[in-house]
This record gives C-alpha cells, sequence and structure tokens, in this order.
C-alpha cells in the first residue's frame, strides 16, 4: 500500500536515517534543526498561566484576537506593513499548516509554482497535495554564499505560473536574501502577476547586523503577498506550533478556509502566550540572536579546524559545508562516514526538487555550546587518529 500517488516520493528517509544513525554510533546530531534549551521561562509561565485561566476550548477559526492583534503591531512596528487583524491575519498549526493552508488556497491544478532550491521539504509536497508544478530556480553556491542567476527565475516562469513560495533567511542555505534580490524578485512577481508566499519563521535569526526584510515591503507586493511566520523559531519553541498567515483579506479568505477544514484551529493557551512574547519579549529574542551567531562562530571554526570548507550563514539556525574539501563527491555517503566519527549532519540533496548538487552537507548550531564543542572535539580526535 503505497497510498496516492501525489504523494510518491514524498517522506522522511533520509532525516529517519540520520536519527537512527545516530542513535546507533552516539554522535552528536547536528541534523535535526530543533533548540535543545528552552524559550524564555516568562513565556513557559505565561502558557501555564493561560491554562490556568481557562484559555483550554476551541479558539475562533483565525486565533485569538490578541494575538492577531500583537502580530499585526510587531508586523508595523519592524516592517512598516499594514494588516488588519480582523480581516488579514489568520493563525495556523505551525507555520507549516499555513504554508499548507495556503498553497491549496490559491494553487489549481496544473498551475506552476515557483520555489527555489535547496529549499525547505515541506514546499515540494504542498505542491503536490494541490496538484501543482513545481518549477525550481536554483540556489548556487560561491565563495560569498549562495545566489541564483536571474536569467533562471525568468526561464522557470513560464505560462500557468501562478505562484511564488518564498523564503527567506532561507533554510537550508542559511542565506538572507539581499535588498537588491528582493527587489529584483519582487519586480518579476509584479510583471507576471504571481501570488507569493513568503515563509519568514526565520526572521529574527540574522546575524553580523543584518536586518531582516519582508517581500511584502517592495512597491506592488502587499496586495498579491501572504507572509508567513510564526513562533517556534522566534522564541525557541517549535513543540508549540503556533504560526501565522498575513496578506490581503482577499487572499487570506482562501486561506482561513482551508485551515478551517484542515485543522480549524489549535492550541489556545499557547496562542495567548505568543502573543504576550511578541509584546514583552523582544530582548530575550535580541539575546537569542547574539547567541546564535556565537554558536554559528564556534561550529564553523571548528569544522574548519578540521579542515572543512564552511559557506557563510547569514541567518537561521543552519551553515553549509562543500564537503569536497575532504575529498567526497556524494553527500550521502559524506554522512554515512561521518556519524562513526562523532557527528551526525543532513545531506542537502534532500532539499532539491530537480537533480540535485551532491557536494553539500547541512550542519545545524542551535545545540547548546556543551554540545557543539563535544562534536568539535570528537572531530578532533578522529581527524588525529587518522594522521
Ligand atoms: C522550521 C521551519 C518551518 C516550520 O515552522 P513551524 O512553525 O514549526 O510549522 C517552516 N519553514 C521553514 C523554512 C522552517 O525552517
Amino acid at each position: 500500500m503505497s497510498g496516492a500517488s501525489r504523494l510518491r516520493g514524498f517522506g522522511a528517509s533520509v532525516f529517519v536515517e540520520m536519527t537512527e544513525l545516530a542513535n546507533r554510533t552516539g554522535a552528536v546530531n547536528l541534523g535535526q534543526g530543533f533548540p535543545d534549551s528552552d524559550g524564555p521561562p516568562e513565556l513557559l509561565a505565561a502558557a501555564r498561566d493561560a491554562i490556568a485561566a481557562g484559555h483550554n476550548q476551541y479558539p475562533p477559526v483565525s486565533g485569538v484576537p490578541v494575538l492577531r492583534a500583537a502580530v499585526a503591531e510587531d508586523r508595523a512596528a519592524r516592517y512598516g506593513t499594514e494588516y488588519d487583524p480582523a480581516r488579514d491575519i489568520v493563525v495556523t498549526t505551525g507555520a507549516t499548516a499555513g504554508i499548507a493552508a495556503a498553497v491549496l488556497a490559491h494553487c489549481e491544478p496544473g498551475d506552476g509554482v515557483l520555489v527555489f532550491e535547496p529549499g525547505y521539504d515541506s514546499y515540494a509536497a504542498n505542491i503536490a497535495m494541490a496538484g501543482g508544478v513545481a518549477r525550481p530556480v536554483r540556489l548556487d553556491p560561491g565563495p560569498s554564499g549562495f545566489s541564483f542567476d536571474p536569467a533562471d527565475l525568468r526561464a522557470a516562469t513560464g505560462r500557468g505560473t501562478r505562484l511564488l513560495i518564498f523564503n527567506s533567511p532561507h533554510n537550508p542555505t542559511g542565506k538572507v536574501f539581499t535588498d537588491a534580490e528582493l527587489a529584483l524578485i519582487a519586480e518579476h512577481c509584479v510583471a507576471h502577476d504571481l501570488i507569493v508566499i513568503t515563509d519568514e519563521v526565520h526572521e529574527h535569526l540574522v546575524f553580523d547586523g543584518r536586518k531582516s526584510r519582508s517581500l511584502a515591503e517592495w512597491p506592488g507586493m502587499p496586495e498579491r503577498t501572504l507572509v508567513v511566520s510564526g513562533a517556534g523559531k522566534t522564541f525557541s519553541v517549535t513543540g508549540w506550533k503556533v504560526g501565522w498567515v498575513c496578506g490581503p483579506a482577499d487572499l487570506v479568505d482562501p486561506v482561513r478556509t482551508a485551515h478551517q477544514y484542515l485543522t480549524f484551529n489549535s492550541g489556545t493557551a499557547f496562542q495567548v502566550a505568543v502573543a504576550h512574547g511578541l509584546r514583552e519579549l523582544g530582548p530575550w529574542v535580541d539575546g537569542l540572536r547574539a547567541d546564535l551567531q556565537d554558536r554559528r562562530d564556534l561550529l564553523a571554526a571548528g569544522l574548519a579546524g578540521v579542515g572543512l570548507d564552511v559557506l557563510p550563514s547569514e541567518g537561521t539556525y543552519f551553515l553549509q559545508t562543500d564537503i569536497r574539501s575532504w575529498g567526497h563527491t556524494d553527500d550521502l555517503a559524506f554522512c554515512r562516514d561521518l556519524a562513526p566519527r562523532g557527528v551526525v549532519a543532513v545531506p542537502t540533496s534532500v532539499f532539491y526538487l530537480g537533480e540535485p548538487l551532491r557536494t553539500l552537507a547541512r550542519f545545524t548550531f542551535c545545540k547548546r555550546v556543551e554540545v557543539l564543542t563535544a562534536a568539535i572535539e570528537a572531530l578532533r580526535a578522529d581527524t588525529a587518529r587518522r594522521r
């Protein structure tokens, strides 16, 4: 029983294999991108208080009003983009469900959907669920990070192309798109009258003084853009699954309908707590950003110290390494070889839709300093043994 044909070929096989490999070898797991320390104590207390105060029944289909108001205030303050909490915002079961609802709401069977690759794995599955056709645009690694060729974007945009699913800060590359790139993409979307779903879950996790920008800030974009973000990455509470979709009411209405029949909504008490977080815990998030930057630097230096070529990471939980620096040309073989040496990474080829690049591996640095140090020590000791 292989299930419906539209989902054939999807599945978490490599992630499962890498987790099993970590368990079997005792290697430090730097594959999966979730933090191993808790979010701010005040946020956790706010959730407990919300439960005690009786926020335990269904939330409204669009989410609790106090969270929608907090999201609107937050986006107006940081991006200058205006959303009406009553009409333009839907709270979802994590960003994942928000993206799925947005794709199901706006993609007709046969529609072309532009998507950068490598990219977050749920996009391709969502496009398949909606019966759309993914049109990948490559992000290629270079000495100053990942970039795309505008000609590829134009070439991928054929007749029947209706949507772009965009993501910055970008998982799995760690790229933060520049203002010039965002302007070019925005212009392209306006010229081809595309609807844009922009995944901004890592919006706060940008390094070296960068400022996060939203594609919805560019001219001609507010009326065609659905912004998706959430609390998981911002507050280190990935298990809470509180996300949101913001956009003009005519684009958000069908998203709300899809969302209503997928989950309706969830996590009332968590939503109340996240509203508190957005309003009061900005300084904690600033601390997380600074701390993650230090951990990025620690891991990057450690990997470079054992001879791996590390690509620049400008944001997110992740950095990429070029495995050719260790003489490898197959990322899956590299990861299988790395685990007995003490560390598990993820082969970046799993994030491609078409023919993948097989010379990159993704490491996360969203783990405690002790864990990152243990990973580096294991690789150092192994390298010394092999000399
Ligand atoms: C983690 C992640 C998500 C999932 O967000 P949830 O709120 O946990 O559903 C979506 N997109 C990207 C790029 C991510 O890294």
